[in-house]
């Protein structure tokens, strides 16, 4: 008996030891024509600058909520825990590093250019070395990083902190976006910034969704904010690529941030949708049921009615559900309509401050 217990004993410190008790999440968002979804987190911190965990649970977090890739995006110059932690501006990416390959999660090399506003806090990604963005003049600072290939981030524009009356583009990101220091803008670091969604569309940047984690990650009952990237292939160069390319949505809480392009395609891959032929006939009822696949809910509210028939003026496609969509002939024409088109206004998919998503179904009729 003694000895059976000893054997269980072992066997769980094996398994406990190994970390195999832990599982991955998935993070259900399809993947679109030509193109994979990567769910991806460009901002966080460790111990090695003013953040309270060690390197290695990034890349553990990032596996078990189910993400393609990260960066851990230690400030270069604030670095309160310099007392305890002793190590060059590498360090945590070399920490973090084997466990990210074991756990085939891309680990991004990057470091967060920390300064007084303007220009602010800028993240440099895909960076070779660290140590030399080490610079007292922010501009050499940041001509370090373009020259070692870096994509660039303006992050958290809108912090009271540096910029408290109101949201300003200062003279220096001009310089910095005419010189190829500036590429991306986060649109939501902690809140959303209407201002930087602005300047996203108006200077072409690339849109950013970040957690800029401090803390343990602690999303238990949804998902940290992050960025969804469109890339021909699961791998750093393939990330690098479409961030140059702007292939990217903001995704928080419920919304989703960026380009029609990407969202309407996104929208429909979520769905399965019956196609039938409908045939429907004046006074008839027909319900088409559309599947939600994805961990999205999308929000609808119709846009223009249709021709010959009633639809829905809200419809709420719940993620993970089955909803019917009801359609009923509103005249003898209906049954003449070849495919019956419905246009919906998605609450939930922003693509500027002032527009939204419009998707078009269109169900065949006869
Ligand atoms: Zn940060």
């Amino acid at each position: 008996m003694k000895a059976t217990l000893n054997i269980w004993f072992l066997f769980f410190l094996i398994i406990w030891e190994s970390g195999l008790a832990q599982s991955r999440k998935t993070i259900n968002i399809p993947n679109i024509p030509g193109y994979q979804t990567l769910k991806c987190d460009f901002h966080m911190h460790s111990v090695f600058s003013d953040g309270t965990v060690w390197p290695t649970v990034r890349v553990q977090e990032a596996w078990q909520e189910g993400l393609d890739a990260i960066s851990i995006t230690d400030h270069i110059e604030y670095r309160p825990h310099s007392k305890d932690i002793n190590a060059d501006h590498n360090r945590s990416f070399e920490i973090a590093e084997p466990l990210a390959k074991e756990l085939k999660v891309i680990l991004v090399r990057g470091a967060e250019i920390t300064r007084g506003m303007p220009p602010g806090h800028l993240n440099a990604l895909f960076i070779r070395n660290a140590n030399l963005l080490d610079r007292e003049n922010v501009n050499d600072a940041l001509r370090e990083a373009r020259d070692q290939g870096a994509f660039l981030i303006w992050n958290h524009p809108g912090w009271k902190v540096q910029q408290p009356d109101s949201t300003v583009w200062w003279a220096e990101h001009t310089n910095l976006h005419k010189n190829n220091m500036l590429h991306g803008i986060e649109v939501f670091n902690e809140s959303f910034c209407p201002e930087a969604l602005d300047w996203a569309i108006e200077k072409k940047l690339t849109i950013f969704s970040n957690s800029d984690e401090h803390g343990p990650s602690n999303y238990n009952d949804g998902h940290r904010p992050l960025t969804l990237v469109f890339s021909k292939s699961r791998t750093q160069g393939g990330i690098r690529e479409a961030l140059f390319s702007r292939r990217t949505v903001a995704y928080f809480g419920n919304t989703l941030v960026g380009e029609a392009a990407y969202l309407n395609p996104l929208f429909f891959a979520s769905l399965e949708i019956d196609n039938e032929p409908l045939r429907l006939k004046n006074k008839e009822r027909k319900l088409i049921f559309v599947k939600n696949n994805s961990d999205i809910n999308y929000e609808l509210e119709l846009a223009q009615p249709g021709i010959g028939f009633y639809a829905p003026e809200k419809l709420s496609l719940k993620a993970h559900q089955i909803t019917p969509i009801e359609l009923t002939g509103n005249s003898e024409e209906v049954a003449q309509i070849k495919s019956l088109k419905i246009y919906y206004v998605a609450k939930n998919l922003k693509i500027s401050n002032e527009k939204n998503l419009v998707v078009t179904f269109s169900f065949p009729n006869i």
